[in-house]
């Protein structure tokens, strides 16, 4: 090759970079690092009202304090605001006029589940068994013979309320739900992958000795009596409860060389986490900057704890006043990280993609500049001033960056938060970390790509 078609190819083709070609040794080591903080926060927060608890503490080490609608806000201060222990908005307030806007990364905590029914307590045949109802995409064949852990909280009727983790401690024990044998599987397995196992099968054993003298419902007795000796807690109160099963695993280095990371739930957390730590790393940033934890995303971001939720908008609007701004000028400049993950390109299932726009793991942080399904249905499809305005930053600051898409064309598609978050009139595109086997039970990431993902996050916030 000529040196003069070396230079054209140089100067005129996009030219793919992986992580590890730039990332000098320090960074390899700094980002080894980043992912032990990563991991902590990832077996801390299993549910959103985890997650949330967990990030009260991280920024409330660093001055953040609770705010309240009403309470004053002024330049320079630090406040969080929790959204029903289910969401949370933290937010810096910067020296420059409020009016050229917010920077926002937006992610989400909650994760498919399994979640406890109203009245999930029964027995059958001498098992003792708590009925679940599936919580987001899940397929539910991955949920059975496998470890679970029972999270979440119980309001009682006096209305305090308890909360309750069975299944982390390596002395608790673990729920399970059954499955056939092969032996017996004949019709089984000749079914459908979405009807292997139905819905009203996801049923969580949870005992099987019976209370002596009992009757019938000696099990359900006896497992309820172990409960309220725990817990204080009695069956009515399962009504007014939030129980999540999740898969009973810590986040674990994945590979011999450690490069990646097994875990539950980095949809969407391993873009939560590097949110915050941008946050509080852009404390010398002029902007005003925001970070949010949203719920509800993985079922359409409704609820008073979604995206979707007036409580975001009722924010900004607070900030503006109290600032003396034009809140419409404020929305009108404010950009925004949608901050979620895209699915990274998988080797041995290359026909779901279309490999010149997946995304790779340790190809860097990803840019999805519309989501959706069938011809974009749905989407957030960033402006190109926007994208060309983030590229920039990431480019300045010799961020490892690459651009994905969730799948070949009508292979399926979905959606994230930032459809919602445009229609206030704000700037927003999709940026997070590639992930393989998102919402299984146990999902991988690279440790690179959430390295870049803090990264990206903190010149965004700063540039
Ligand atoms: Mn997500
Ligand atoms: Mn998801």
């Amino acid at each position: 090759m000529s040196d003069a078609i070396k230079e054209l190819k140089e100067k005129l083709l996009y030219k793919r970079v992986k992580t590890y070609e730039v990332m000098s040794e320090a960074d390899m080591a700094a980002s080894d690092e980043y992912a032990k903080g990563y991991m902590a926060f990832l077996d801390g927060g299993k549910t959103e009202r985890e997650c949330v608890s967990y990030a009260i503490t991280m920024v409330e080490k660093e001055g953040y304090r609770e705010y309240k609608i009403g309470d004053k806000i002024e330049v320079g201060g630090k406040y969080y605001y929790n959204n029903r222990g289910r969401a949370i908005y933290i937010f810096r307030i910067g020296t420059e006029n409020v009016e050229e806007g917010i920077r926002i990364s937006a992610s989400h905590i909650d994760s498919p589940r399994l979640d406890l029914k109203p009245h999930p307590l029964y027995e059958d045949n001498g098992i003792g068994y708590l009925k679940t109802h599936y919580y987001g995409g899940v397929k539910k064949y991955q949920w059975v013979a496998t470890p679970l852990a029972l999270h979440g909280t119980v309001v009682k009727a006096d209305g305090t309320s308890v909360d309750i983790i069975i299944g982390e401690d390596d002395n608790d024990p673990v729920f399970y739900i059954s499955d056939l044998l092969p032996h017996l599987a004949k019709d089984q397995m000749a079914k459908n992958a979405r009807e292997v196992i139905p819905g009203e099968k996801l049923n969580l054993m949870a005992g099987s000795i019976p209370l002596p003298e009992a009757g019938g419902d000696g099990v359900k007795l006896a497992l309820m009596k172990l409960l309220n000796e725990k817990y204080g807690i009695v069956e009515a109160d399962f009504i007014s409860a939030e129980l999540e099963v999740v898969p009973a695993f810590k986040a674990r280095e994945i590979g011999l060389d450690r490069s990646l990371v097994g875990a539950y739930g980095h949809d969407d957390r391993v873009c939560s986490y590097p949110a915050i730590t941008a946050l509080l790393e852009s404390e010398g940033s002029a902007h005003t900057v925001m970070a949010i934890l949203a719920d509800k995303e993985e079922v359409g971001s409704g609820g008073n704890s979604g995206m979707k939720s007036g409580i975001f908008i009722d924010i900004i609007d607070e900030i503006a006043k109290n600032l003396g701004a034009n809140v419409n000028a404020v929305k009108a400049n404010s950009k925004c990280l949608s901050a979620d993950v895209n699915a990274a390109y998988d080797p041995c299932y290359p026909e779901v993609h279309e490999k010149n726009n997946a995304c790779t793991l340790n190809g860097g942080v990803v840019l999805t500049k519309y989501t959706g399904s069938g011809g974009k249905g749905s989407t957030n499809d960033a402006n190109a001033e926007f994208v060309g305005f983030v590229r920039a930053i990431f480019d300045k600051e010799g961020i490892v960056w690459q651009t994905g898409e969730l799948g070949k064309v009508d292979q399926g598609g979905g959606g994230t938060v930032a459809v919602y978050i445009s229609e206030k009139n704000i700037d927003v595109v999709d940026l997070g970390v590639p992930v393989l086997s998102m919402h299984a039970p146990y999902e991988c990431i690279a440790k690179t790509d959430l390295y870049m993902t803090h990264k990206a996050f903190l010149a965004f916030n700063v540039n």
